[in-house]
């Protein structure tokens, strides 16, 4: 019993860990980048929910292809 909740503890803390790798990610990616209230990617530009604000890409694949795009540029 106490093994399942050490090993969903671990798992956890490992989850809270890729999210803020991810952030950071994100924050250093969105330092140049201005929201415009839709995707960014401009093979997308999926326009967002007006709560969305300050949202630059749909999803991380949008984002991956955006930086790739940037970096063919
Ligand atoms: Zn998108």
């Amino acid at each position: 019993m106490a093994d399942d909740i050490d090993r969903a503890q671990e798992r956890d803390a490992a989850n809270l860990a890729d999210a803020l790798a991810a952030q950071r990610t994100r924050a250093k990616t969105a330092a140049h980048l201005v929201a415009t209230g839709e995707c960014l990617n401009p093979h997308c530009c999926e326009p967002f929910a007006a709560n969305d604000e300050g949202r630059l890409f749909c999803g991380p694949g949008c984002e991956q292809d955006y930086q790739r795009l940037k970096r063919a540029a």
